[in-house]
């Protein structure tokens, strides 16, 4: 598999090398060339590992064998992706079952397989930031794995408690810093860090963020499940909503689409960080300062997936209509939730975002699809408030909660950043 530098297109990849790098020069994301076609009818037939194995197969399959990639799929996906129905023609896809409770299991845990395969030193520190779900299904994925340092930034205050909970606990080769500031000055930080060559060799410096490819790749997988899971004769009618803020999800639903999943359209979904939508409508690219929202892990105005979407629009692989782009506000995201629990589904204000996108969306015969993409249960607060009823906590949660954070507080700013990370090594 061969990957370009989007924005240093001389500096070309392969998948091992991409994932082991993460971020290209200039900051620039890696991204393939070409994308295999895929024959979707017999391979909608296969359960979810099988499905999975032969996808990633077509994709870097010449970089390693198909038992090496079946492993990897193996241990990554060992939990469901149920399409849920909640009433006629609409599907809740719960992305939430694995073991951090939210759809970023899937690309943290892959990555985390893939990065095992990849690394040619012993020692690698992953630094990554996250608006809230990432960090948990990271650091879960990589908790005591030998020579491997974590080190998770977050904006101090602006994720839901309980999210905070499933990464802040753990210690050991956890590092988790609350950044006083808000997300897209976590990111800026991170990508501070890669511009910093010196300190990047030296600590072998990875990141976990939807930059590093293996992720994207790894959520293609489960557009395919959502499908199969469909009568074969309603797949083409399916419109999938996602909730977006880096928009690595949508980017991966656009790939299963230029590989030939044959659905119909999606509708990235955002809260009022809604500088695509924007864009979308006017062609003009102009993030405004972050608003913190009841969907906190969308609270990204600067979202960084966004050139591989004009990529594959570039690659003439998608085309403008298979994407729409819809702002949601808090008013109307938590109408959606109690018009769900209405419905007899208890959702959560991320899946509620996309349901409400959705809903403007869909047109007669089409079946929408919307994604949840975390447990009701994270956000037991608002939750709890907005629809009255009591949210019990899965035992992972109830465990966590009870126990102190380990965080350490960090000012935005790189020089403390660097200090930190150098004294980390000093320890390792
Ligand atoms: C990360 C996250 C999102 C946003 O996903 P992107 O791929 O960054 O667009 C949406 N919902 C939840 C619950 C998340 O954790």
């Amino acid at each position: 598999m061969q990957l370009v530098n989007l924005k240093v297109p001389a500096e070309q990849v392969s998948f091992l090398q991409a994932v082991r790098t993460g971020l290209g020069q200039q900051q620039g994301l890696f991204f393939p060339t070409k994308w295999p076609q895929l024959d979707c009818d017999a391979l909608l037939q296969l359960p979810l590992q099988a499905r999975s194995t032969a996808i990633m197969k077509a994709l870097f399959g010449d970089e390693l064998t198909e038992q090496q990639i079946q492993q990897m799929v193996e241990q990554a996906f060992t939990f469901p992706a149920p399409l849920q129905p909640v009433k006629d023609e609409l599907y809740c896809l719960e992305l939430f079952h694995g073991p951090t409770l939210a759809f970023k299991d899937f690309g943290g845990r892959f990555m985390a397989q893939a990065l095992g395969q990849a690394k040619q030193q012993d020692k690698v520190t992953i630094v990554t930031a996250t608006s809230g779900d990432t960090g948990a299904a990271v650091a879960q994925a990589f908790y005591r794995q030998p020579g491997v340092q974590v080190v998770i930034l977050y904006p101090k205050g602006k994720i839901s408690s309980l999210q905070e909970k499933l990464f802040s606990t753990l210690g050991e080769n956890i590092t988790t810093l609350a950044i006083d500031g808000d997300f897209d000055q976590c990111q800026a930080l991170v990508k501070q860090v890669f511009d910093h060559q010196a300190l990047v060799k030296r600590l072998n410096i990875n990141s976990a963020n939807s930059i590093n490819i293996s992720r994207l790749l790894a959520q293609v997988c489960y557009y395919f499940e959502a499908l199969a899971q469909l009568p074969a004769e309603r797949r083409q009618d399916a419109v999938f909503a996602v909730p977006s803020g880096n928009f690595g999800n949508v980017t991966a639903g656009l790939i299963a689409k230029a590989m030939g999943l044959p659905f119909k359209r999606m509708v990235a979904a955002t809260n009022i960080n809604d500088t695509v939508p924007r864009y979308w409508r006017d062609g003009q690219w102009q993030p405004k300062a972050t608003q913190a929202t009841l969907s906190n892990a969308m609270d990204i105005s600067a979202p960084n997936n966004w050139p591989r979407v004009e990529a594959l629009l570039q690659q003439g692989v998608i085309q403008r209509a298979d994407l729409e782009a819809v702002a949601v506000d808090e008013d109307d995201t938590q109408l959606g939730m109690r018009q769900l629990a209405a419905d007899g589904y208890i959702s959560e204000p991320h899946a509620a975002v996309a349901y409400k996108a959705l809903k403007r969306s869909l047109q007669p015969g089409e079946i929408g699809i919307f994604l949840g993409t975390a447990h009701p249960a994270k956000f037991k607060e608002q939750v709890e408030n907005i629809l009255g009823c009591p949210i019990a906590l899965p035992p992972v949660l109830a465990k966590c909660q009870a126990e102190p954070s380990l965080s350490r507080e960090l000012p935005a700013d790189f020089a403390a950043l660097e200090q930190l990370l150098l004294e980390l090594e000093d320890h390792a």
